[in-house]
């Protein structure tokens, strides 16, 4: 086995994204700038919407084994980097999903791209179906701030959910509730049931995973008003049903009991 390997860029992030400790909007938009010499490796990649983009976090740490999300959690338990996405790492490779949008010449315009200006790209791949595992166990990371949780679920639900329509704005408002009274919304043994449009149906299921079989976990009612979930483990039930639909600016700056009935029963 060689102890060294020699990766060399293929490319490079442009993006007005500067400084790795800015929020960054969710669909980030960029350009990949591929080098001429690799103008070959380019064909017939329109054919695919989305992208596995690998690049270099070459401003990263190297020298950690061991972090603790802190930015999502002060008082999370410390994580070895390879369970975690940090950009700390042996080898600063990440791994980033992004939305294909237009190809001029040699630049790749893309959403969704979480580097910053000037970041090394070493390899594109397509994303293809066989990489979806629609509901996988992961670790979870409570955020200590509602405002972060928010964030998260918003863009987990334009991934999942492909539009930003009101329906994705109720489900995330609704998501942040039911994730602050049972934790992990992707729990076996959480289940969820919603009334309204197919919209809000899709977005809720996004951010649960929850399936229809094996195991059950999700059920759903068409329904002409705004919007009901109802979520339910053990004997605990959480009703959340929406007095009305919400736009952007009420979805960042309304209080639940603006636009929410929440209730909970035990039995
Ligand atoms: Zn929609």
């Amino acid at each position: 086995m060689p102890e060294e390997i020699i990766i060399r860029p293929i490319g490079v992030v442009k993006s007005d994204y500067l400084d790795a400790g800015t929020i960054q909007e969710p669909q980030q938009k960029a350009v990949i700038e591929v080098f001429p010499k690799y103008a070959d490796a380019l064909r017939q990649i329109e054919k695919n919407s989305h992208l596995w983009v690998l690049t270099w976090f070459h401003l990263a740490r190297r020298d950690r084994l061991v972090v603790s999300p802190y930015r999502m959690n002060p008082n999370s338990p410390d994580y070895g980097v390879f369970a975690l996405r940090t950009p700390v790492r042996p080898n600063p490779v990440a791994l980033i999903l992004v939305e294909l949008h237009k190809i001029e010449g040699m630049s790749l315009y893309v959403a969704g791209l979480d580097a910053v200006n000037g970041t090394p790209v070493i390899d594109i791949k397509p994303y293809y179906e066989n990489d979806i595992v629609f509901s996988p166990r992961t670790p979870n990371i409570q955020p200590s701030k509602r405002e972060m949780l928010q964030d998260i679920f918003f863009r987990q639900a334009v991934t999942h959910h492909q539009e930003e329509c009101p329906s994705l704005l109720m489900a995330v408002r609704m998501a942040v509730i039911a994730s602050e009274r049972f934790g992990n919304l992707n729990s076996p043994d959480l289940q969820v049931t919603v009334e309204g449009s197919p919209c809000l149906a899709d977005t809720i299921q996004g951010l649960s995973r929850a399936r229809l079989a094996n195991p059950p976990r999700f059920a759903y009612l068409p329904a002409d008003l705004p919007g009901r979930t109802v979520w339910r483990r053990g004997n605990e039930t959480l009703s959340i049903t929406a007095s009305r639909r919400i736009d952007m600016s009420g979805f960042l700056s309304l209080a639940d009991a603006d636009f929410f009935d929440t209730s909970i029963q035990k039995q």
